[in-house]
């Protein structure tokens, strides 16, 4: 049962009537008059038969609610029973705030009782959401139900996310399990409600169900995993993004090095780029597999940290900003088309050069002229990997305008156009590489068929090997 989104910081309900009164004056002329006539004029069901009318969402809400619960029910009818004959309180609820405003009281099973692991565990505590999808309350697809103290309703943007009714899956939600829920949950919130539509929900609420897989949190996030021998440094997009500005304005020169599994399966091989990796200045998470590694290991990885997410965040954090940046690597045409995105997209954003990737040992020296006379303190280096790696670390005491630079893959390729991206469902499912594959089988096969395997291997392996040996310590 898709069902996730009750707010992650909500409370057991301590607001008086009279406080909650108090509250509603904040919302809007539209929320207040519809919560008056809620109150006074219209019973629940007439509620459902108008909403059933309304909409195409609605209906497909009122019916795919009540499926659930007609499945559900021979599960759910029992355990009611054997729950209301405990005594305590059967349901638990917290003040939420719905649709223009409207606050109401969200319902789950009380899990502090027997059970409560277990509803918890198979997520049946929240079934009650399923009566507020009916009531029309809520939505299966739409906005987190937040906190009223979470949401200020005198700015605009809050004002337009709670004009849809909040869900019991967001698309910040799903984002978030699949770790790419880059920029802040209002703009993610306001993404999906300008861009809104029946096919859309029914993707959203397909791609909650694996993600509910993913959704159990490891132990711990550290500041660093390390995974099979490689320190990564455990930062959000947010924090890379700072990193970068940082060392850009900073007086010595950084290296940051994006890792996936193919990168680690390399470092295992090669031990010059497993030493470059160890030397780097920070070395970020890039992918599903990383993120499964730190699982395994019970070492959640916050977010997927790839270069391709990262660029144009990148752009948009440069466009008010002096620093400039120098696009190196892929071939001539594909470097002159990013540079032309960059320019078109985000015009702020000062580009001091660039040059493509296909040159030889006798051309060195004037291409790192070139970096240096360029200016720029930010330098991507799009060779393929581990090659960009290794070549920043040789050369980059030789540049004496760049600050930072690192390696960004297949990057420029995919922002020319000439390799099309995974279509943004399938990064939602993790699956960016099963797209890569289908694009270049020949090539990613091994890569991706192979190596995944291997990698996970490894690691399965390594955590193995790791608990017995703790075992043997403690017992020793
Ligand atoms: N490339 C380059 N010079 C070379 C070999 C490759 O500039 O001598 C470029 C190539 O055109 C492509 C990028 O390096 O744009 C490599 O992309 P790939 O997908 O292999 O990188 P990965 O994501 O595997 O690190």
């Amino acid at each position: 049962m898709p069902v996730e989104a009750t707010p992650a910081k909500a409370k057991t309900p301590t607001m008086s009537q009279h406080e909650f009164d108090g509250m509603c004056e904040q919302f809007s002329p539209a929320g207040l008059l519809q919560r008056k006539i809620r109150r006074n004029a219209l019973t629940g069901w007439w509620q459902i038969t108008l909403s059933v009318s309304a909409c195409g969402k609605r209906l497909s809400d009122v019916m795919v609610a009540s499926l659930l619960l007609i499945v559900l029910s021979p599960f759910l009818i029992p355990l009611v029973l054997a729950l209301a004959l405990d005594g305590r309180p059967l349901l638990t609820s917290t003040l939420v705030v719905g649709r223009w405003g409207v606050p109401f009281r969200l319902f789950e099973l009380n899990t502090k009782r027997k059970f409560g692991g277990l509803l918890r565990r198979l997520r049946l505590h929240r079934f009650p959401v399923l009566i507020h999808v009916l009531r029309g309350e809520m939505s299966l697809v739409g906005p987190r139900p937040v906190d009223p103290k979470e949401m200020d309703l005198r700015q605009q943007a809050a004002r337009q996310r709670s004009g849809v009714r909040p869900g019991l899956v967001s698309l910040w939600w799903l984002r978030q399990k699949a770790n790419i829920n880059f920029g802040t949950e209002l703009d993610i919130d306001l993404e999906y409600i300008n861009h809104q539509t029946t096919k859309g929900d029914f993707g959203i609420a397909l791609r909650a169900i694996p993600s509910l897989l993913y959704g159990v949190s490891a132990a711990t996030a550290p500041d660093r995993v390390d995974i099979l021998g490689i320190r990564v440094d455990n930062f959000t997009m947010d924090e890379a993004l700072q990193f970068i500005l940082d060392s850009a304005v900073g007086s010595a020169a950084r290296q940051l090095c994006f890792v996936n599994t193919d990168c680690i399966n390399k470092s295992v091989r090669e031990e010059k780029y497993r030493n470059l990796l160890h030397k780097s200045d920070a070395v970020l998470a890039d992918g599903i597999g990383i993120r499964i590694a730190g699982k395994i290991t019970r070492r959640e990885i916050r977010q997927n940290v790839n270069g391709t997410d990262l660029f144009p965040l990148l752009c948009q954090r440069l466009q008010r900003s002096e620093l400039g940046l120098f696009l190196l690597g892929a071939r001539p045409e594909v470097v002159g088309a990013i540079a032309e995105w960059v320019n078109k997209t985000h015009p702020g954003v000062r580009i001091k050069g660039y040059r493509d990737g296909y040159f030889d040992a006798t051309q060195e020296a004037a291409v790192l002229q070139e970096i240096d006379d360029s200016g720029a303190e930010i330098l991507l280096v799009a060779f393929g990997s581990p090659r960009q790696d290794l070549w920043i670390a040789e050369h980059l005491p030789q540049l004496a305008q760049v600050r930072i630079a690192m390696g960004v893959g297949g990057l420029f390729d995919f922002y020319s156009g000439r390799i099309p991206r995974a279509p943004q469902w399938m990064r939602e499912l993790s699956l960016e590489w099963v797209y890569r594959l289908y694009q270049e089988p020949g090539r990613m096969w091994r890569r991706y068929l192979l190596g995944n395997v291997v990698f996970l291997s490894r690691v399965v392996i390594g955590a193995v090997f790791r608990k017995s040996s703790n075992t043997k310590n403690v017992h020793a």
